[in-house]
């Protein structure tokens, strides 16, 4: 078995792999790291908080000890007939069953003066490497695009002091994905930490000093904005440049079945890089998220070993963090352009503005939630919510979500009681 990718999800698959089929030889060949490593945690690098080495999840005699060899390299081509990858400065290495699992790359869509110097990207460690030489003599940094990168690369910069203005297209911070609420008590902490925010504005050029670095911005309402540093976080893309000439098919990602298996025998594709279709039929999903690339790299490892499986994501979750607010969301909660008329949402908000739990229904049942400055236990909401449970339940039962008791048992009476006026 061959890997290409020592991401979450190819790393996941080879172990799989690995425990199912002792005298197979597994090899995982990546261009930007010798070993796994923990992608959320790289801003934590930047800012101090850790090192390089303790964002690794195994310790380097692991993967000796479980003969898993490591190739650093990039991969080429991919030749399908052959069965062979051609790997820039190496030899060809020749595979009996294929893992793709390359990740995504972030978006560029066409801006002049995208290529200039002290213009990036965040996505792994040599766009961190860039970043730190970036920063020398960095005051000013303008960030293009409001999403989960855009934000963390914003909180990296201001721990280093460098003034930030935030580019976001949409009229409030994330409304593609975070309903009216959430989105503006995200839109208010991003203010409150000293972060320069523009709504409703898009980047439609970036100015050469004439040395070819980036000295300033051109904004869609015409300001021109000072900078040394233009951050790209308008989003990533399934990368699929490694498939580029072979007969793997592609769409937005690397098409596969649910079982992740592309439309070549013995290559399989998996992760942020995948496009899931569905037997039924639809259009592809992609999926790129920390937890949804492990799910994938353990379904895929099965089925690679033999095993019959499809992939069932079961209830959606996803968690993250904007500055200090930390957010959890379960379920089905659609922003507020795409609610459908059969949801009721029941929002509460503590009057700092600072916390807020969103429960949403239908026909009285619980299918997704979403909760903004208070922690809650992930197993009871996939329960309650993969039940269906009716909304009485969860307010009877509501203690037992609290993740930190002690701290939830302030807000829980109060929510409570404003979830059952809303409901009279
Ligand atoms: C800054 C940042 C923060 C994030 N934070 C979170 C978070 O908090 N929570 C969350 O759920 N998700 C987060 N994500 C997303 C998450 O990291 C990804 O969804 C996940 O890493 C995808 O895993 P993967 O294994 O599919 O791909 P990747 O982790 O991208 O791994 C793919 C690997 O393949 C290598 N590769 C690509 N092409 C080639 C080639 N041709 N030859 C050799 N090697 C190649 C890449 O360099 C990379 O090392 C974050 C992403 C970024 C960039």
């Amino acid at each position: 078995l061959v890997v290409i990718g020592n991401g979450v999800a190819g790393i996941t698959a080879a172990l799989r792999v690995r425990k199912k089929k002792r005298d197979w030889r597994i090899t995982v060949v990546s261009g930007e790291s010798d070993h796994f490593y923990s992608r959320p945690a790289l801003m934590y690098i930047y800012m101090g908080h850790l090192r390089y080495q303790d964002t690794k999840p195994y310790e380097d005699p692991f993967w000796e000890a479980n003969r898993i060899e490591r190739l650093r390299g990039w991969v080429t081509s991919i030749d399908t007939r052959a069965k062979r990858l051609e790997i820039a400065d190496r030899p060809p290495l020749p595979y009996d069953k294929l893992l793709i699992a390359v990740g995504s790359r972030y978006n560029k869509f066409g801006w002049p003066g995208q290529d200039l110097e002290g213009v990036q990207g965040l996505y792994g460690l040599q766009d961190l490497e860039l970043l730190e030489r970036n920063s020398v003599g960095l005051r000013q940094a303008v960030i293009v695009g409001g999403g989960l990168i855009g934000i963390e690369l914003a909180e990296m910069l201001l721990s280093r002091n460098v003034a930030v203005v935030f580019l976001v297209r949409e009229a409030s911070f994330w409304d593609i994905a975070l309903p009216g609420e959430e989105s503006a008590m995200v839109n208010r902490t991003i203010v409150a930490h000293g972060i320069d925010l523009r709504l409703n504005t898009e980047l439609r050029e970036i100015v050469d000093d004439g040395r070819g670095r980036a000295c300033a911005v051109v904004t869609s309402k015409g300001e021109r904005i000072e900078c040394q540093l233009v951050g790209l976080t308008a989003g990533v893309s399934p990368n699929h440049a490694v498939v580029k000439g072979s007969e793997i098919a592609t769409g937005r990602g690397i098409l596969v079945d649910e079982s992740f298996r592309t439309n070549v025998p013995d290559v399989f594709a998996a992760g942020d890089c995948a496009e899931i279709v569905r037997s039924e039929g639809g259009p592809g999903r992609v999926e790129q998220l920390w937890y949804t690339a492990k799910m994938h790299g353990e379904v895929v490892g099965d089925v690679i070993a033999g095993d019959e499986r499809s992939y069932d994501r079961g209830v959606w979750f996803n968690s993250a963090k904007f500055l200090d607010l930390e957010w959890q969301t379960y379920g089905q909660v659609p922003p507020d352009a795409r609610r459908p008329p059969e949801q009721k949402h029941l929002w509460w908000e503590h009057p700092s503005g600072r916390q807020g739990l969103r429960v949403v229904l239908e026909n009285g049942a619980v299918v997704g939630m979403n909760t903004i400055g208070i922690r809650q236990r992930h197993r009871v909401w996939e329960e309650w919510i993969s039940k269906r449970r009716p909304i009485d339940y969860v307010l009877a039962h509501l203690r037992t979500a609290g993740f930190d008791p002690e701290f939830s048992r302030r807000y829980e009476r109060d929510i409570v009681a404003r979830f059952e006026e809303a409901l009279r």
